[in-house]
């Protein structure tokens, strides 16, 4: 295969449908060439993944459920017998229970939060690890975050306690890894109506306050987010670590609303 990928391969975590960002960053890979293996979370989502992972020409679609360490090193196990190295891992997977993506971040429950804080920031550091021991080329390591981590967003509660304390994981991460060639960044992406995103309230007025108050007076889409994916997997991101890249249409710099904003 030919284009900026050729030669590499790597896992994709959290593909669930074609509206999943994983999705958009899976297809940008392989159309430049990328081979990859796909990790699906439960028996349900297998058939879903299946068919999709044959459309960029992978069989290699493997259990994992990040709340299940055994899990984890089960999906390792598996990727190390059947490829021995990879060259990059992707990581676009959060839960929180929905009940508390609504009202007061205040309420959130002590359950919740470790959960929370367990399946959308520890996983990150417990494949990072795995993944790095799979890279003596050294590699590339890519999550998803939101500007819920920076800023209070309406609803996105305990979930922007976690996604800030992932970015804070991206830079340890990158510090430990460096030394090895390995890069890890993360993607802040603006709302895209996804199977998880579906679960935060009023994701609709979110989604068009973006829209009308962002620079770029546009959502983006998942092949945005895509395409600056494959720069931070690839060579062309030779030089980046430690990073929050931001792709949502430039909202983190705006301070207030439009001028020609309507109202909504
Ligand atoms: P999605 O629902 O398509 O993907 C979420 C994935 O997480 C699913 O594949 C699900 O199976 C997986 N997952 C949840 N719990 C898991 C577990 N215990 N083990 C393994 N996998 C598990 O939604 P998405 O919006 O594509 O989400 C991908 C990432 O992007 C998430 O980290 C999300 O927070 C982030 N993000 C989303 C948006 C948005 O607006 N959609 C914006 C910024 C960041």
């Amino acid at each position: 295969k030919n284009g900026l990928m050729a030669g590499k391969r790597g896992l994709i975590m959290g593909l669930a449908n074609d509206k999943s960002i994983a999705w958009g960053i899976a297809q940008a890979l392989a159309s430049e060439g990328a081979e990859l293996a796909f990790s699906y979370q439960g028996d349900a989502l297998k058939k879903r993944v299946d068919p999709l992972a044959a459309q960029l020409g992978s069989d290699m679609v493997l259990p994992c459920d990040v709340s299940d360490v055994a899990s984890i090193d089960a999906l390792f196990d598996t990727l190390q017998e059947k490829w021995g190295k990879i060259d990059f891992l992707v990581h676009a997977i959060g839960f929180s229970d929905k009940d508390q993506l609504r009202g007061r971040y205040a309420d959130t429950t002590r359950e919740n939060f470790l959960m929370t804080m367990d399946i959308s920031v520890f996983s990150f550091t417990a494949v990072a690890k795995r993944a790095a021991a799979m890279m003596p080329d050294g590699g590339s390591l890519l999550t998803l975050t939101y500007y819920g981590a920076e800023r209070v967003m309406p609803h996105y509660n305990v979930m922007g306690v976690a996604k800030a304390a992932l970015e804070a994981s991206v830079r340890y991460l990158a510090e430990d890894l460096g030394k090895d060639g390995i890069r890890v960044n993360a993607i802040s992406a603006g709302p895209i109506k996804t199977l998880a995103a579906s679960g935060i309230g009023d994701f609709r007025y979110i989604m068009k306050w973006n829209e009308l108050n962002s620079p770029l007076r546009r959502n983006v889409t998942q092949e945005d987010v895509g395409n600056s994916a494959l720069y931070l997997l690839s060579r062309l991101g030779a030089g980046v670590t430690g990073e929050t890249h931001h792709v949502d249409s430039g909202y983190h710099v705006v301070g207030m609303k439009a001028v020609d904003a309507p109202d909504i």
